[in-house]
């Protein structure tokens, strides 16, 4: 099996594995219980907001632990706003921040997107309406990779708040959403060597929401529901190898750039999605025109080998990705978009295989 698809969700990482057994083979209390299980429940879980803290340079009060980076959306997006608010919205965000903003029934503007998948802090600006509540902008998009300018655009809006979506940022490039300038930021412990089951929403200090899951008291009243210890556990031991993972990300764009740079020269009409200068080191997003992206992703499935194309399953029929078709592509184009998206693992000989395979069953498409 060759995993290209590290965007979606990446490995545990071995350490992280070994600081979570313990935890399996232990009778766990639930944290909120007074008796002593209870209590070193509790521990275990603080001292992982301590970690989660250090790492994000955040205060561990403004932490709150949830089940996904999604529901960390919902707590912060539906906490903040009132029915009818307005928030300014990129064209870049995730399903995740679409779905909250319905929920919490916010009048919306869109800030589009150019060609190559950039914002224009001029038209950000100029789109700021003098109700405008909240701006939207996520630090790194997850389809083609552009690293957004999160602290000029929060400068570009004071005073008025910046929810940043930090999750494909996290590990790949250096965040501190406090550092720069955010009021509201959200992580996934499975996109960082975590276990998929525990996101974080962090709040700037003395920002108020209301309960959006209510019921009980856990995580100071912000989110009720018994908290996950194992998967906070593997976040925090995730966080804590992030500086290494940073430093394996020079290694992942290498790879990156030479995968890139082979298949261009393989393929002369092979055309390159997003911000080519400023994207994370590990993402890649093109595509072949007239070649159907879910028929290259199914091939290569065959074959063992893991990628992504963008579109979505929706009403049972493949959509084409949003993204993609917000860049200004056609229907038909954006359908032959396919993601490949390395993990600080991938070889290599995975990459060299990789093209080969993409090779073989583009001509073979081509000449179907
Ligand atoms: N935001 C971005 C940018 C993502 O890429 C994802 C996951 O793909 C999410 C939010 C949702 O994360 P989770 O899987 O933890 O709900």
């Amino acid at each position: 099996m060759i995993y290209l698809d590290h965007n979606a969700t990446t490995f545990t990482h071995p350490q992280v594995l070994e600081k979570i057994q313990p935890l399996f083979a232990k009778q766990l209390g639930n944290a909120s219980s007074v008796h002593q299980l209870g209590r070193e429940a509790k521990g275990i879980i603080e001292s992982a907001r301590f970690q989660v803290a250090q790492t994000l340079t955040v205060s561990p009060r403004n932490l709150v632990f949830c089940s996904s980076a999604t529901e960390a959306i919902h707590l912060g997006i539906c906490g903040f706003l009132a029915p009818g608010d307005r928030v300014l919205v990129t064209q870049a965000e995730h399903p995740a921040i679409w779905g909250a903003l319905a929920q919490a029934q916010a009048k919306i503007d869109i800030l589009p997107l150019d060609q190559y998948g950039r914002i224009s802090i001029d038209q950000l600006k100029a789109s700021i309406q003098p109700d405008t509540k909240l701006v939207i902008m996520m630090a790194v998009q997850n389809e083609i990779g552009n690293i957004y300018p999160i602290e000029q655009i929060s400068k570009a809006i004071h005073p008025i708040p910046l929810f940043c979506d930090g999750v494909q940022a996290l590990g790949k490039i250096p965040f501190a959403p406090e550092k720069l300038g955010c009021a509201m930021s959200v992580f996934s412990g499975h996109k960082i060597g975590g276990l998929i089951g525990c996101g974080v929403l962090w709040t700037k200090p003395g920002l108020i929401l209301k309960s959006y899951i209510s019921g009980g008291a856990q995580e100071r009243g912000r989110r009720a529901g018994t908290e996950n210890t194992i998967a906070i556990t593997a976040f925090a031991q995730a966080c804590s190898l992030i500086p290494q993972r940073l430093i394996q990300m020079q290694d992942v764009a290498f790879k990156r750039d030479y995968l890139q740079k082979t298949l261009l020269d393989r393929f002369p009409d092979l055309c390159i999605h997003g911000d080519v200068e400023n994207r994370v080191p590990n993402t890649l997003a093109l595509r072949l025109d007239g070649l159907d992206g879910e028929l290259v992703l199914q091939a290569l499935d065959l074959k063992g080998i893991c990628i992504s194309s963008g579109s979505a399953c929706s009403s049972g029929a493949l959509e084409p990705s949003k993204i993609l078709l917000a860049l200004g592509l056609s229907a038909k184009q954006a359908k032959c978009g396919l993601r490949i998206s390395l993990g600080v693992q991938t070889t290599q000989e995975e990459i060299d295989i990789f093209i080969e395979t993409l090779i073989q069953i583009a001509q073979k498409l081509r000449l179907n």
